[in-house]
C-alpha cells in the first residue's frame, strides 16, 4: 500500500511510518485481543436481554414504557459490569452526565474528596473549586477537597488513606482519564487499588469514577473492582461515533435510583424520557464502541511511536500500558503545534479544507489550537487534537474511528510541520 497514490507523503516520512508500524505489531496484538474480549462482553449482554427490531423503534411525550430504553439501560448495566445503568440521548454532555450523578447522590454538608488531584477544567465548576459558582455542588453547600497527585503524576495512597480515615467523606471522587494533562491514565488495576484503600479507611464512602474516554480501553471497567458508580460521555468511547449525542451512568442500584430522581423528578425518575428516534443509533454505536476504541488505541500508540521516532517527547510512551484513548505529544513550538493540527485537519473526513488557527477560547489562559473534522460536533472518539499556545507547546490527541484513516491524519500532521521546517529530517 502507498500513501502516495492519495496523498503526498515524503518519501523520508514514509521510512519513519514504516519503522512506527514495525514496532507497534505486538502492542497491535494486545488491544485486538482486548477489543475481541470487549467485543463479546458487549454481544453477549446484547443476546442476554434481548434486543430486537422493536427495541429500536423510539417513544414520544412522556416516554412511558419505552421497552427500547429499559433493555438498552439493561445492556450499558451489563457491559459495564454494574447493577443498573442510566443511558440517555438527552444527557446533553459528559459534564451534564457527570453533574446529575453528583447532584444525585451528594446532599448539603456533604464532603466529596477528589483522589486524582485536580479535576478535568468543566467538572471544576460543578464542584465550585475556584469560586462558588451559581448552582454549583458548593452552592448548595457540598464541602469539596481534593488529594493531590504525587510528582510523578500518581495517586498518593498514603496520603488518601490518612485523609479518608479522618473526614471519612460521602463520596470517594476518581478521574480515570488524564484529560489534558500530564499525569499517567489510571489503569484499572490503579483504580483497583484506590477502591480497596478506600474501603479499608471508609468503607461507607461512595466510590464514583468519571469513566470518560476510558471505557472498553482494558478488559474491566470501574465497578468491577470496587468502584460504586461511573459516568461518561456517548459522543467519547461507548457511543462508537455513532451516537450523536448522550451520556451514561452506570452502578449500584440504590446509587441509579437516586441519580434517576435528579435526572427527571423526585417520585418520577426514570420511568420518563422519550427516545424519539434515537434508541438505535445508541444501540449500534455501543454495539461499536469495542471495535472502535480499539482503533483509536491504535492511532494513539502509532502517533507515540512515529513522534517518538522523530525526536519528540511523548506521553504515554508507545508501549506504556494505556487506560485512556490519549496521547500528548510535545511539539516544542508554536509554528510545530500549529502545523500539526493543520496537517491533521487536512486528512479529516469533514471540513478537511479548514485551516485551524489559534484562537482566544472563552475561559482558557492562552490561545487554543485545534484539529476537528468529524461527523458529530465535537466528538472526541473521532480524531482530534488540540493544545495551548504555550511551553511546552503539547498537543493532545485522541480518538480515530478507523486506524487506516486516522493513521493517514497523523501522518498529515507530521508532514505539514516537516514542510513549515518543524521536523527536520
Ligand atoms: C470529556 C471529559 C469530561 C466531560 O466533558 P464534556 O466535554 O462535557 O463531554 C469529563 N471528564 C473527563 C476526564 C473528560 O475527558
Amino acid at each position: 500500500m502507498n500513501i502516495n497514490n492519495f496523498f503526498k507523503i515524503d518519501e523520508k516520512l514514509m521510512e519513519f511510518d514504516r519503522r512506527a508500524l514495525e514496532s507497534c505489531k505486538e502492542k497491535f496484538a494486545e488491544i485486538d485481543d482486548i477489543a475481541e474480549f470487549n467485543q463479546l462482553k458487549v454481544l453477549s449482554a446484547f443476546i442476554k436481554n434481548g434486543v430486537s427490531e422493536v427495541t429500536f423503534s423510539g417513544s414520544t411525550g412522556y416516554g412511558y414504557d419505552d421497552r427500547g430504553r429499559e433493555i438498552l439501560e439493561r445492556v450499558m448495566a451489563d457491559c459495564m459490569g454494574a447493577e443498573d445503568a442510566l443511558m440517555r440521548h438527552s444527557f446533553v454532555s459528559g459534564t451534564h452526565t457527570l453533574t446529575v450523578a453528583l447532584f444525585g447522590i451528594l446532599r448539603p454538608n456533604d464532603t466529596v474528596i477528589c483522589l486524582t488531584g485536580r479535576p478535568y477544567d468543566t467538572i471544576t465548576g460543578v464542584f465550585g473549586i475556584d469560586e462558588v459558582t451559581d448552582g454549583s455542588l458548593a452552592d448548595f453547600g457540598v464541602k469539596y477537597s481534593q488529594v493531590d497527585l504525587k510528582a510523578d503524576g500518581t495517586p498518593d495512597i498514603d496520603e488518601i488513606k490518612r485523609i479518608l480515615k479522618e473526614k471519612q467523606p460521602k463520596m470517594a471522587y476518581i478521574q480515570r482519564s488524564r484529560g489534558y494533562s500530564t499525569r499517567p491514565s489510571l489503569t484499572i488495576e490503579v483504580i483497583e487499588k484506590l477502591c480497596k484503600a478506600v474501603r479499608e479507611v471508609s468503607p461507607q464512602s461512595i466510590i464514583m469514577v468519571d469513566n470518560c474516554y476510558g471505557e472498553f480501553v482494558e478488559r474491566q471497567e470501574p465497578c468491577e473492582v470496587g468502584a460504586d458508580l461511573v459516568a461518561g460521555s456517548l459522543i467519547k468511547n461507548p457511543g462508537g461515533g455513532i451516537a450523536p449525542t448522550g451520556g451514561y451512568i452506570a452502578g449500584k442500584k440504590e446509587l441509579i435510583e437516586k441519580c434517576a430522581m435528579r435526572l427527571t423528578c423526585p417520585g418520577v425518575g426514570r420511568e420518563v424520557g422519550a427516545t424519539l428516534g434515537h434508541s438505535r443509533e445508541l444501540y449500534m454505536g455501543l454495539f461499536s464502541a469495542p471495535h472502535v476504541v480499539g482503533e483509536a488505541v491504535k492511532t494513539a500508540v502509532y502517533a507515540s511511536a512515529l513522534f517518538k521516532s522523530l525526536g519528540f517527547a511523548v506521553t504515554p510512551e508507545p508501549t506504556e500500558k494505556r487506560g485512556d484513548i490519549i496521547q500528548c505529544v510535545t511539539l516544542g513550538s508554536a509554528e510545530g503545534l500549529v502545523a500539526f493540527c493543520q496537517g491533521m485537519q487536512s486528512g479529516a473526513p469533514v471540513d478537511s479544507f479548514v485551516v485551524p488557527e489559534p484562537w482566544d477560547m472563552p475561559g482558557y489562559t492562552d490561545p487554543v489550537v485545534m484539529a476537528a473534522g468529524a461527523f458529530t460536533l465535537g466528538a472526541s472518539i473521532e480524531l482530534s487534537a488540540d493544545g495551548p499556545l504555550r511551553e511546552p507547546y503539547a498537543a493532545w490527541m485522541q480518538g480515530g474511528l478507523n486506524f487506516h484513516s486516522a493513521k493517514a491524519g497523523v501522518l498529515l500532521a507530521a508532514q505539514k510541520m516537516y514542510e513549515k521546517g518543524a521536523i527536520k529530517l
